[in-house]
């Protein structure tokens, strides 16, 4: 399909205040050419002034939602008129309630429409739960039919699900794929899809059965896509699958939010455990995730941890399904103090009782830094997160500096810091400082822009 050219954009002022903004980054200047930004005097309105149903704001009263964060501000107005929106926002700001609420706002009543109207696309079997659980939250007061269709979940009772009639689907991409071959999602009647979390679901290879879905879907189908960050596999599905979207620019300056204190330790390898011991002994967390690398790292860290904190989990990719429910559960109903994890858990997840995010191995790369970290601080609340660096670490600190365009503080223990060699703070001050100017409004890395 053709890229439409910049003219077809639309550009639009909403109600509210905000201004239209020319997007700087003038290397995209096909479809997305134009951002819609919160002016920085605007008032965010409240939910009364969106336009939405008396059975909505008593759902949303009764959900204790006072104030739309300002994706939902913006988000909401725009797909009620039945846009194609990009919404940039980082985890945590409310995005599931910003596609959520017009959704069930505009649905036909199951007597009149058996087969999906909506259909919500996410990266992770954990986060399918999650959204499904809010959507049916925000639907308090009308009987709506939401089915999560996520894989490693009994797929027979997802087709009686779909055979008796829903209203919305929430699934991850390949189970929706697998139930659109066994023909037993219906897409005919799809008006709306959601694609959440775009960045991370084209990261980790989904784009196939992405296109193969939306594919099935109507043209005249509405869609929403909503991503942390937009690089350029996002921006080519959205103009490939997009029509004239209008695109939404809700991230922060600072993309690891302002309250969350971020420091760091310098480390040796044979040290890690005995600093991990003292730093939970000193902050005595109300609940932790501590984040390794490897399955097997996060094994032998949990074995090693529960003979103390006997209140501990662990979670990766190779449990069960069921196990690694279970154990998100048992960290929502705060039996659980500590959760050894991979980045399984990194993207996503909602609990927003974590006050503790320690990165006991170095994150992979930047983005993953980024949504460990933003595991806390969810919807403003303070939280607070460790990184260890051990010797030969210290690029990637820095390239994490570089890429939130703030230092974070070093930290030490007494009897714990690696020989002078290793010490890294000198060069990362150095570096973030003369980095900081060229960072971009779209948080694109720096050393790719050099290249
Ligand atoms: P995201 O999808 O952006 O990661 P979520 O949609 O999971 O974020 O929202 C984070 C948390 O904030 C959830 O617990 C959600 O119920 C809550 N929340 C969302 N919108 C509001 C609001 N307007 N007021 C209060 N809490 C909200």
């Amino acid at each position: 399909m053709p890229i439409p050219p910049a003219k077809h954009c639309r550009i639009r002022k909403n109600s509210y205040n905000s201004r239209v903004v020319q997007n700087e980054d003038t290397r995209y200047t096909h479809a997305m050419n134009y951002v819609v930004q919160k002016s920085e005097t605007a008032e965010i309105p409240g939910f009364d002034d969106l336009d939405l149903s008396p059975v909505m704001r008593r759902a949303l009263k009764h959900a204790g939602f006072e104030k739309p964060s300002p994706i939902q501000a913006q988000l909401i107005p725009l797909a009620l008129e039945g846009e194609d929106v990009i919404g940039q926002a980082r985890t945590g700001t409310g995005k599931t309630a910003a596609f959520a609420i017009p959704i069930l706002e505009q649905l036909d009543p199951l007597e009149e429409c058996r087969d999906p109207q909506a259909i919500i696309i996410v990266p992770t079997r954990e986060l399918a739960d999650q959204v499904g659980r809010e959507t049916q939250m925000l639907a308090r007061g009308v009987p709506t039919e939401v089915a999560v269709l996520a894989g490693g979940k009994d797929i027979k009772r997802q087709l009686r699900q779909l055979e008796n009639g829903v209203q919305i689907v929430v699934g991850t991409p390949g189970r929706l794929h697998d139930h659109l071959q066994r023909r037993s999602l219906r897409t005919d009647k799809v008006w709306c899809v959601v694609l959440d979390e775009a960045d991370r679901m084209l990261d980790i290879g989904f784009r196939p059965q992405i296109e193969r879905i939306l594919r099935k879907c109507s043209k005249d189908r509405q869609t929403l896509l909503l991503s942390a960050t937009l690089p350029p596999t996002v921006r080519r599905l959205a103009e490939t699958y997009m029509q004239e979207p209008v695109v939404i620019d809700c991230c922060d300056k600072d993309i690891a939010v302002d309250t969350i204190e971020q420091r760091y330790f310098t480390v040796s390898h044979d040290k890690k455990l005995e600093l991990l011991e003292r730093l939970l002994e000193r902050e005595n967390p109300k609940q932790a995730i501590i984040f390794c690398r490897t399955k097997r790292g996060t094994d032998r860290l949990y074995r090693q941890l529960s003979r103390t904190y006997p209140a501990c989990g662990s979670m990766h990719g190779d449990l069960a399904q069921r196990e690694r429910d279970r154990v998100l559960q048992q960290l929502r109903d705060d039996k659980l103090q500590i959760l050894v994890a991979t980045d399984v858990v990194g993207r996503g997840i909602d609990i927003s009782t974590i006050s503790h995010i320690i990165n006991y191995d170095m994150p992979q790369d930047c983005d993953d830094y980024v949504h460990r970290v933003g595991r806390t601080g969810r919807m403003g609340r303070d939280g607070i997160a460790f990184t260890f660096v051990v010797p030969g670490e210290g690029d990637s600190l820095t390239s994490i500096e570089q890429r939130i365009n703030k230092q974070l503080k070093r930290d030490h223990f007494e009897g714990l810091d690696p020989p002078a060699a290793v010490q890294l703070a000198p060069k990362a001050e150095e570096t973030v400082k003369k980095a900081a100017p060229k960072l971009n409004p779209m948080h694109r890395k720096v050393t790719r822009r050099r290249r």
